[in-house]
Parts: structure tokens; C-alpha cells; sequence
């Protein structure tokens, strides 16, 4: 059975619990998540019931309910703010990061009272540069549109890394075009908004080549197997 992952930066916060679930293994039952879009939109939990009945991307708990998002390459984020006890979980593919999502998150919490240097954040299991291959066009389109200034943030490389710790092949390249490192373009928006580097973790888990087989939706496309969501929770103890 795979086990969830767990970061040991927010593991040594006694005041919360978390979790990076395995594909298709349900988060605690009373848990908040939103109906996901790839959107910029942040909600508090207390504005995201029912379940699913808002389209936002990120979700801040006030609570002590969990508050999960749901991935499958994209990134799972999760943050706490040490200052307020607040939590936040985020669900950022390219196309989220790119249009704000996590920064929306930051600055969100920072108006209910975080700082920046309170804020500690985990980057769970995603497709991490080892897999993640975009076209050169894409990554021209990044650099070109580029609402929040993030193009000289952006990291990727021409040749595919090699990712020693692979449990299966590695994402075969199809496009000529460039490896994306999606994980470190979210490290250093979160450091552009002022949270210390070493209050910033990364998994480094591969949902392509490293985690369970059902994980990643670019995998299973390519094979033509079915893919299941992972959920990543948070939640302040009682
Ligand atoms: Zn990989």
C-alpha cells in the first residue's frame, strides 16, 4: 500500500495536521475543497460551503476542518501560517501558478494578519522536470504574456534530467521542446513574496516516474490507463 507523504517542515508544527494522500485515497471526511478551475480565485472555508460549490483554486482555513485540493500532475500546496494559526491548501498547475493562484494565496493571508516570514509551505508530489515537457511555444507564450512578471522566474532546461530515484521510465520527449521545473517556479514565486527560502519545502517526488502508478494524468494519457486524484489536506488541531 503507498504510504502518504508527509513534510517534515510542517510536521514539526504540533498545531496542525496534513497529509499528501496516495491516488484515489479519500481525505478526512468532514474535509472543505472547491470545484477546481485552474483559476486565480481564493476562498475562505467558511465562504466554500457546500463542498465544491465554489470555482476557486485555493482555499484558506479559518477552522479547524480540513481544507484539501485535489491534484494529479499539478501542485499540491500546502501552507500554514504560524503567526494566526491559519492554514491554506492550493491546487496550482501551470496555468494556475501562471495567472496568480499562489500568490493570491500569500497575499491573502497576509491581509488576515500572516507576514511573509510566518508563512511555511509545502510542494507535494507533482510532475517535476524529469516529465514535465513543454513545447517551445509554450514556454515563448509564458515569456511574452507574462501578467505577473514571471518570466525571469521561469526554470527549464533542453536536455530531459535524469532522475536517479525513477521507479518506471521517465516521460519519453515528443515535442523537441524544453523540460519545465514547475515545482521551482512556485519556490521562487513564493520567496518573490517574501517567505524565507528554508520555510519553502519540496517534495521532489515525481507523480510521472516515482509515485503510485494511478498518480499522474500526463502518464496514463500516454498509455491510455485511467488516472486517479490524489488529495493533499491541512487542517488546525482543535
Ligand atoms: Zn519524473
Amino acid at each position: 500500500m503507498p504510504q502518504p507523504y508527509r513534510s517534515p517542515l510542517l510536521s514539526s508544527l504540533s498545531w496542525l495536521d496534513h497529509a499528501f494522500l496516495p491516488a484515489g485515497e479519500r481525505p478526512p471526511e468532514e474535509s472543505i475543497y472547491n470545484h477546481q478551475r485552474h483559476s486565480p480565485n481564493v476562498v475562505l472555508d467558511t465562504e466554500a460551503l457546500p463542498v465544491k460549490s465554489q470555482q476557486a483554486d485555493g482555499l484558506i482555513g479559518t477552522g479547524t476542518r480540513p481544507v484539501a485540493v485535489y491534484t494529479a500532475d499539478c501542485l499540491p500546496i500546502l501552507i500554514a501560517d504560524t503567526r494566526h494559526k491559519q492554514v491554506a491548501a492550493v491546487h496550482a498547475g501551470l496555468n494556475g501558478a501562471l495567472g496568480g493562484v499562489l500568490i493570491n494565496t500569500l497575499r491573502r493571508l497576509c491581509e488576515r494578519g500572516a507576514t511573509p516570514d510566518s508563512l511555511m509551505m509545502a510542494i507535494g508530489p507533482a510532475i517535476c522536470p524529469c516529465c514535465y515537457e513543454l513545447g517551445d511555444e509554450r514556454i515563448a507564450g509564458i515569456q511574452q504574456e507574462n501578467p505577473h512578471d514571471l518570466a525571469g522566474l521561469i526554470a527549464f532546461s533542453t536536455v530531459q534530467p535524469v532522475n536517479r530515484d525513477a521507479v518506471r521510465a521517465q516521460a519519453k520527449g515528443t515535442t523537441g521542446g524544453v523540460w519545465f521545473d514547475l515545482p521551482l517556479l512556485a519556490k521562487r514565486m513564493a520567496m518573490r513574496e517574501g517567505v524565507p527560502e528554508a520555510q519553502i519545502e519540496l517534495s521532489e517526488i515525481c507523480t510521472y516516474c516515482m509515485a503510485e502508478a494511478q498518480a499522474s494524468y500526463r502518464r496514463n494519457s500516454h498509455f491510455d490507463h485511467g488516472y486517479q486524484q490524489r488529495f493533499s489536506w491541512i487542517r488546525r488541531q482543535d
